[in-house]
């Protein structure tokens, strides 16, 4: 029989386990061995039974054991040892509050959160990034408050069929199992979020409060009593269902998130977000809403998006145009209208903000990008791959110029570096561990230690991917007694690769089936052999990837490999943590440049592991040479069969020739020496690179305190500069049509430019009804291609000089020639303020008429 509905009874904890609860509800333990440890010893069998959840721990160990521990006067001194230690975590300044003028506090919204694998409220590299985020917010003190749902089953957990295919199990979460706390009001009710639905029905919710450290973590969920079925299963799990299930939950996340934020901050005093960051467009409607509660305390609609622009950061994470969020405009429409309609936000304004090419389409990541002044993509290759691929949203400027940068991913050491190197490197490189800093430390440590731990952690994936592969052949209904081969399993002296990752096609999970017989040769090779360790998931509706999944099983399935090609199922958090410790070698050979960043090769290189990548996202950055290798990318070639088939061969070949050689290349001593020097360069160049705090300093500086800045300029004393600023920007877009490049002419170099001289430029510019201080004339210059195309222009500002009456001014200027070769330079007049960010903001520019203004010369 099954239960309809179960909860979670907590334990009483006796008054002088008081800490514990404390410590229990503090995801910090998520990223603290030692308070690990501590859980470990209230219960070791416990401890091990519950998967190290430290909240299921506590529903699960005897009464008896609690009150032994509650006289136990050495547990009770390191358990107050752990509570102080973690106040101290709290309160201590860190490097933020060494910060003048920094926002006070940033809202930070992200559909999908790793924090632990206990709170599975992520499905891939978004979620683990977003989790990773407020981690290392924690640790620098960045005051975010994050915001998600808490869906009610999570992400699946997979297993396989006797067949090799996927199989789902949502798995049934009571918040009351979680490490979370309701959130109440005063009076001790708890909090209420409510959204108008179309039809006169209303969406309810309840917040969660997640304690990441020092971050609080809001996740709103819509399970109440109040809510109609249909609502309450809003928040039932993630990237579940249609359409309009998916609408109701972004508007959960962005419209309640922010409203979960006021009351949050109403009942703790936590300061209110000066920005907000949406990561990924799922959570764009906090825009609307903050529009909304500004447009009802007057200001107008175009004065409340200038405001909620200048403090809003959107950061983009797909590549793919099929991976953009995007609604049926009339499901907006009537989400927004009618009788649901807000009083002061037109929905036609709402329609406009996210407008594409495509009619009747409501594009969520257009609508990020109208509703952010600072947007950026998650790698250099990523940010360029955006500008491209949204530069319709700027027409009339380069690509170049397209208003969008990059911020590359990082990752959050304490989550996923192996104990044994934290405890090496706490020992041998302290300022590494404290401050992130003196990684070239890394060449003192002896190539001893470092073989050392990299084998300990390899016999430890081993072991338990051993323990994984039994269960796993167990559910697909082997019986114990034809399982004895899995004993001997993997070999924890073989060169190891990992492969883990979700199955979407662009990944090319069956990459390396291309070549069967290759395969099985490297595998089975007699000196030189290597073992491949797999995972991931398919998204439950892609049978495709489901078909790929099956074809790796069969393969790992067959007698003469299976003990050197694992397919380790159910791929999340903890197993990811296995892999990228226990691999010597990470593999990833995605469709350049398919892949936003990518995050899990950055987390085995903290490990000591090698990467062997094709250059796509972070890889194609910071791959030097020698600290890994490159999978030679065939993407000229069209043919995607073709393609796959000159990727694989050199996949083969370098695993075979380069990193099976390096690895097994053991001079006298046994130690394999070269290897351990690519290894100790990979940890010198790249540690200080990927970690997530330097990703966190890079938003800090690069956008958040800057849209602090501009959210206050726009702010201060009741709005006026906004209202200027709106009303501006009315001005301009009317007068524009006027703007012209009447005239350009150039002295100063003669017939036979040199290098050295300096081109005087005098431009005469029509201005309508704007003023010289509404425009800047600027000089595009630089090399030329064969069509007269600048090539990467660089810019500069021209002078006015005097003004006519008629509306025209004299702009001047001076272009040093500084490099021999084709050279072309152009006039433009684009928008000026002090409040914009970028030249492209407004998607305004005028170029002369073809073809006078342009000039070309060659210099010598
Ligand atoms: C790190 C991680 C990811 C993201 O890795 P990619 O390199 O982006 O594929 C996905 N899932 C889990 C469980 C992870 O730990």
């Amino acid at each position: 029989m099954r239960a309809i509905r179960r909860f979670t009874v907590r334990t009483v904890l006796p008054a002088e386990l008081a800490a514990l609860g404390e410590l229990v509800h503090n995801l910090r333990w998520s990223w603290h061995p030692e308070t690990l440890d501590l859980f470990a010893e209230v219960d070791p069998d416990t401890w091990e039974r519950v998967g190290h959840d430290p909240v299921a721990l506590l529903g699960a160990v005897e009464p008896e054991r609690l009150r032994e521990l509650a006289a136990d006067r050495r547990f009770l001194r390191r358990l107050a040892d752990a509570a102080d230690d973690l106040r101290e975590y709290m309160t201590a300044p860190r490097w933020y509050q060494s910060l003048p003028d920094a926002a006070r506090a940033i809202g930070y919204f992200s559909p999908e959160y790793g924090i632990a694998a206990a709170l599975p409220q992520y499905s891939g590299g978004l979620g683990i990034l977003a989790g990773d985020h407020l981690k290392a917010a924690s640790d620098l003190g960045v005051p975010i408050l994050g915001v998600g749902l808490l869906y009610r089953h999570g992400y699946f957990t997979q297993s396989l069929s006797p067949e090799g295919w996927q199989l789902e199990h949502y798995p049934s979460l009571d918040p009351g199992g979680l490490p979370l706390t309701l959130l109440k009001e005063a009076d001790g009710n708890p909090v209420r979020v409510r959204i108008g639905l179309p039809e006169h029905r209303t969406l309810h919710a309840q917040v969660w409060v997640a304690q990441v450290g020092r971050v609080p973590l809001l996740l709103l969920d819509s399970d109440v009593a109040e809510n109609d079925n249909a609502e309450r299963d809003v928040t039932d799990r993630l990237y579940g269902g249609g359409t309009d299930h998916r609408l109701k939950q972004e508007l959960l996340l962005g419209i309640g998130g922010v409203r979960a934020i006021r009351a949050y901050c109403r009942i703790s005093g936590h300061p209110e977000p000066e920005v907000f960051h949406t990561n990924e467009g799922h959570a764009g409607f906090l825009g609307l809403e903050r529009i909304r509660e500004l447009t009802e305390a007057r200001l107008s609609f175009e004065e409340a998006l200038e405001a909620v622009r200048s403090g809003t950061v959107f950061t983009t994470h797909t590549p793919v145009p099929a991976g953009i969020d995007r609604f049926p405009a009339e499901l907006i429409a009537r989400q927004f209208g009618g009788e649901n309609a807000w009083p002061t936000v037109p929905v036609d304004r709402i329609l406009g903000l996210g407008a594409e090419d495509e009619p009747g389409v409501f594009n969520m990541a257009a609508m990020g990008m109208r509703l952010a002044q600072r947007v950026n993509g998650v790698s250099q290759l990523h940010g360029e791959v955006s500008r491209e691929m949204f530069k319709g949203l700027w027409p009339g400027f380069d690509v170049d110029e397209v208003p969008i940068g990059s911020i590359t991913n990082g990752v959050h050491a304490p989550t996923w570096v192996g104990r044994e190197i934290m405890e090496l490197a706490g020992r041998e490189l302290p300022s590494l561990v404290e401050r992130a800093q003196g990684w070239e430390g890394v060449s003192k440590i002896a190539d001893e230690d470092i073989w050392a731990i990299r084998g300990r952690m390899r016999a430890r994936l081993v072991e338990a991917a051993r323990v994984r592969l039994r269960r796993s052949w167990l559910d697909r209904g082997a019986s114990p007694a034809e399982l004895g081969w899995i004993d001997e399993a993997l070999d924890p002296e073989v060169l190891t690769i990992g492969f883990a990752r979700r199955v979407p096609s662009y990944k090319r999970l069956t990459l390396m089936l291309s070549d069967p017989a290759r395969l099985r040769e490297l595998l089975l090779h007699p000196e030189r052999p290597v073992q491949i360790v797999i995972a991931g998931k398919a998204h439950p509706a892609d049978e495709g990837g489901k078909k790929l999944i099956q074809q790796i099983v069969k393969f790992a399935d067959s007698e003469d490999v299976r003990h050197r090609i694992v397919f380790l199922p159910d791929y999340d958090m903890a197993l990811g943590q296995l892999l990228v410790q226990g691999c010597d070698v990470w593999m990833n050979n995605p469709l350049r440049p398919l892949e936003a960043c990518g995050t899990s090769g950055m987390k085995a290189a903290l490990n000591g592991g090698l990467n062997l990548s094709i250059r796509d996202g972070w890889w194609d950055e910071w791959f030097d040479g020698t600290n890994g290798w490159a999978i030679p990318t065939a993407d000229g070639v069209t043919d995607p069969d073709r393609r796959d088939e000159l990727e694989a061969t050199a996949l083969y070949d370098l695993i075979e020739h380069e990193v099976a050689d390096r690895f097994y290349d053991r001079p006298a001593d046994g130690l394999p020496r070269r290897w351990l020097e690519m290894v100790r360069h990979t940890l010198t160049s790249l540690g200080p690179k990927v970690l997530a705090g330097r990703m966190l300093r890079d938003y800090v500086v690069g956008l958040y305190t800057p849209a602090a800045h501009s959210a206050r300029a726009l702010t201060a004393g009741g709005h006026g500069p906004v209202k200027d600023f709106a009303s501006w920007k009315l001005k301009v877009g009317r007068a524009w049509p006027g703007v012209r490049v009447e005239h350009v002419e150039a002295s100063g170099v003669g017939d036979t430019p040199e290098v050295g001289a300096s081109l005087e430029l005098r431009a005469t510019i029509a201005m309508g009804e704007l003023s010289p201080e509404d425009i800047e004339v600027q000089v595009a210059y630089g090399r030329v291609g064969v069509h007269d195309e600048l090539v990467h222009p660089s810019y500069a500002p021209l002078t006015a000089d005097s003004r006519a009456d008629d509306g025209r001014a004299v702009f001047t200027g001076s272009v040093p020639l500084q490099s021999t070769g084709a050279f072309g330079y152009t006039v433009r007049v684009v928008p000026s303020h002090p409040l914009m960010a970028a030249p492209a903001e407004l998607g305004l520019v005028t170029v002369p008429q073809e073809p006078e203004g342009m000039t070309n010369g060659t210099l010598r």
